[in-house]
């Protein structure tokens, strides 16, 4: 048997993914990309983005002002070196978009329209109304098919990544319509499978996202950074996690307690709020604050008897309805249609009930600039990576963006990579065999099945949540990383009892289980290590900011039995010397 072999391959066919492939069908057409993804590329959790993607564009906009606004929101754990690139590349990969037919929301000149988004002082996030993600996933994926070069494994789930003479060289896979296991080598291989929500109960994370990328990457010996910074977004729908996007407030919703207070003039956004000053930048500006001070405002509400509860659970309110429905129709008629369909409010006359939820993960696989991880032949990009441009907290709308700027430059060194390297497909295949016995053993004798997967799920993401939520601390902390350390005893013996070769979601579910003990392990590990509180990442018992030991990357790197290392690697400062977080100014 002769396996396929292409000189690139992309595990993910999101923005990131497809991005990247452009970029090397492009550059270097001899070259053939695989593009693998385990859902209908159009189904990524790229699609599901609303609010818009940020880049300058307005005379009153600056590149310095991108980059202060994005290193001040990250807590100073951003790398500058990182960010500068990807504020100068920004405003070029936008209008790249657009020559691919992304339809941007116009001013009434015909100009790019900008909406402001949380933690940016001045407005620089493009939007297609308030379907953003879909617009530009369907540019990224009608351009990718232009190019010939580029092969497409749809609804192939990757389950391993194939290490051969110290250098990445492929995967292994299985074909989910019939159930074929298959290794595909590849020179270089770029990850961009997305986040990994879905190690917490409440999320707005589509179900694909468990850590997949991540878990592969760091079974194969390369580190995570930075994972303990995971960004709760405040208005999700009690009950589903479905986001009500930052769009809402950047078009002027405010958020109420249960008392029909603006509460969060009640709390620290950043700024020192004298309530007396009706003009003060915080009253005007406070729902557009930064994502994890308005999470942990809500917290505090909740701590106070200050938020509703009912058979939702707790929630405040988001209220449009000042902005009428001529507004609402315009800007944010997805906002209404999910608030109609999965809260059964309409928005224009009622407020909308909204709780934070978990959004985003700001660390993920190790990467340099260009892409690349510590193991030759690896690279990431997307969600699933950390440059880090991110820091200890993203900024809503830097992310859409981030995925064409380092999807583009992973593609790039991913193909430089592939014409230096050679690959050795009989190597790789006789290592095939060793994968499917993987599988098979799964399916042995044994009697775990669908009822453990949901068991050890449920305890995973009940463990993340208690001891990894909004606010943390050392005792809550050690006990999660306990129930992780059962949990990824247990998940080894994972069985499963299906045996069909169709769709067989059990395998997959059991497969996805055992990336999100590896993620949500080095989530906590990192977690339990940080004493202080930075960004995303708040202690109950170590409330301050330590810049003189913790401004430094963490590195969470695997063992396959015992706990993970810890360790830290500097934070890259060029222009910006760590300052307090203000914003509203
Ligand atoms: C509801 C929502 C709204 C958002 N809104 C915004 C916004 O307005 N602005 C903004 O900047 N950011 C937003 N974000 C964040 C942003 O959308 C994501 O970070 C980004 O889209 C991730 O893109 P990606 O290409 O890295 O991965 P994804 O789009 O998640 O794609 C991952 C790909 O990897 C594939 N994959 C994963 N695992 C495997 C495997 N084992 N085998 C094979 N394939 C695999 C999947 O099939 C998929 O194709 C939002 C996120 C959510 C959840």
């Amino acid at each position: 048997m002769t396996i396929p072999v292409h000189d690139v391959l992309i595990v993910g066919g999101g923005g990131a993914g497809l991005r990247a492939a452009i970029a090397i069908a492009e550059t270097s057409p001899e070259l053939s990309v695989a593009v693998v993804s385990k859902v209908y590329p159009m189904r990524s959790h790229t699609v599901s983005a609303e609010g818009g993607s940020a880049a300058v564009i307005k005379d009153e906009d600056s590149l310095d002002h991108h980059c202060n606004d994005t290193i001040g929101g990250g807590d100073w754990l951003c790398d500058q070196d990182a960010v500068e690139l990807f504020v100068n590349e920004a405003p070029k990969e936008l209008t790249q978009l657009e020559h691919w037919g992304c339809p941007w929301s116009r001013e009434p000149d015909g100009s790019v329209a900008v909406r402001p988004f949380g933690g940016m002082k001045i407005k620089r996030t493009w939007f297609a109304a308030d379907k953003t993600g879909f617009h530009m996933l369907h540019t990224l994926f009608q351009t990718s098919l232009k190019y010939d070069p580029v092969k497409r494994y749809d609804e192939w789930f990757v389950f391993d990544l194939i290490v051969q003479d110290g250098r990445c060289q492929g995967v292994a896979a299985i074909e989910q319509k019939t159930g074929r296991l298959q290794t595909i080598a590849a020179k270089a291989v770029i990850l961009c499978t997305g986040g990994a929500g879905r190690i917490f109960p409440f999320t707005t994370n589509a179900a694909i996202k468990n850590g997949d990328g991540m878990a592969l990457a760091y079974r194969a010996g390369v580190p995570l950074k930075d994972m303990e910074f995971v960004q709760y977004h405040p208005t999700g729908l009690p009950g589903t996690g479905i986001l009500i996007t930052e769009a809402s407030r950047g078009e002027g919703g405010i958020l109420l307690n249960k008392h029909g207070r603006r509460y969060l003039q009640d709390h620290d956004l950043g700024t020192p709020l004298d309530v007396n000053d009706p003009n003060h930048p915080q009253l005007k500006s406070m729902e557009l604050g930064p994502r994890d001070r308005l999470s942990q405002a809500f917290y505090h509400e909740r701590e106070t008897g200050n938020v509703f509860e009912d058979a939702m659970g707790t929630y405040v309110h988001l209220d449009v309805t000042h902005l009428g429905e001529k507004k609402i129709n315009k800007k944010i008629p997805f906002v209404r249609a999910t608030a109609k369909n999965y809260a059964g409010v309409d928005c224009v006359h009622e407020p909308i009930p909204v709780r934070p939820v978990v959004h985003y993960m700001m660390g993920g696989v190790h990467t340099d600039i260009h892409g690349a991880t510590p193991l030759p032949g690896l690279y990431a990009a997307g969600e699933c990576a950390c440059v880090s441009i991110n820091g200890a907290n993203r900024l809503g709308s830097n992310s859409l963006t981030e995925l064409l700027v380092f999807g583009r430059r992973a593609g790039a060194s991913a193909a430089a990579f592939a014409k230096e390297n050679s690959v050795d497909a009989d190597a790789v295949e006789s290592q095939a065999q060793a994968r499917a016995d993987r599988i098979k053993s799964m399916y042995a004798e044994g009697k775990e099945g669908e009822g453990a997967i949901a068991e050890i799920r449920d305890a995973l993401v009940d463990t993340t949540e208690e001891g990894a939520g909004i606010y943390r601390e050392q005792k809550k902390l050690d006990a999660t990383c306990e129930v992780i350390r059962e949990l990824k005893a247990r998940v080894k013996d994972l069985k499963v009892t299906d045996r069909s070769k169709t769709f067989n979601t059990q395998l997959t579910s059991a497969l996805e289980l055992e990336f999100m003990v590896d993620t949500a392990e080095a989530l906590a590990f990192s977690a339990a290590a940080r004493k202080e509180s930075r960004g995303a990442h708040q202690r109950l018992d170590h409330p301050e900011r330590d810049d003189d030991k913790y401004m430094r990357h963490s590195m969470a790197h695997r063992k396959e039995d015992g706990d993970p290392k810890i360790d830290y690697l500097d934070v890259v400062i060029t222009r910006w010397p760590p300052g307090d977080r203000v914003y509203g100014k």
